[in-house]
């Protein structure tokens, strides 16, 4: 079993990812933690890849294609499969990846817009410990401050509407050709995330069933 997960930013992608992978024994790459890792522990790729980050600017191909191979190849378990998170994001890096392994399935979020901008911009973050409220659904006990350290709560700039919408632009203007790339090649599963407050066990059965549906699990 292995598929690509594609879904706006805020739509809970990487909750969904990390559950679904448990249940199906299978590993998550995302190539997003893989660069995180690389730049906290200071590596050639991670200075390389911060420069680009500390830009504004996307990563090249080239180097996110090479990550790819590389964490694709030195996994132990890659015949029991894996989900994609954050990759691909340009057809290059499909095509790329189509080399090295092939795809049983997209698994494709869809989030109105007004539920992303809700979500986010409703959520808050602790200066000191980092841990993460939403106004709404996982209230604070002390309005603006953290349950656990007592740290002030901040929003972060990106989670700001303006600039949200402005994130959700980019990304449709990224995954549409994407779509229309794998619209013959594989199996699009469509999963409608039409309200804020869904839990996560929710969405994950959804895809579940999908998949069952498709016949890529029992
Ligand atoms: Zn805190």
């Amino acid at each position: 079993m292995r598929f690509i997960i594609f879904g706006p930013p805020g739509a809970g992608k990487g909750t969904y990812a990390s559950r679904l992978a448990r249940e199906l024994k299978i590993v998550v790459i995302s190539t997003g933690d893989i660069f995180r890792d690389e730049v906290k522990r200071n590596t050639d790729l991670g200075r390389k890849v911060a420069e680009f980050l500390n830009r504004g600017e996307l990563v090249p191909d080239e180097i996110v294609i090479d990550v790819l191979v590389k964490k694709i190849q030195g996994m132990p378990n890659s015949k029991h499969g894996f989900i994609l998170d954050g990759y691909p994001r340009t057809i290059e890096q499909a095509k790329a990846l189509e080399k090295i392994a092939k795809s049983d399935a997209i698994v494709r979020l869809i989030v109105p817009e007004w539920v992303i901008v809700e979500r986010l911009s409703n959520r808050r973050v602790c200066k000191k410990c980092g841990a993460i409220y939403n106004l709404k659904y996982l209230k604070p006990k002390k309005p603006s401050i953290c349950d656990k350290c007592e740290g002030e709560l901040f929003q972060r700039e990106d989670d700001k509407p303006e600039v949200i919408r402005e994130r959700l632009k980019v990304y449709e203007a990224q995954t549409r050709p994407l779509i229309e790339y794998y619209k013959d090649k594989l199996p699009i599963l469509t999963i409608e995330c039409n309200s804020p407050d869904i839990p996560p066990e929710v969405i994950v059965e959804k895809i579940l069933q999908e998949l069952r549906k498709a016949n890529l699990i029992d």
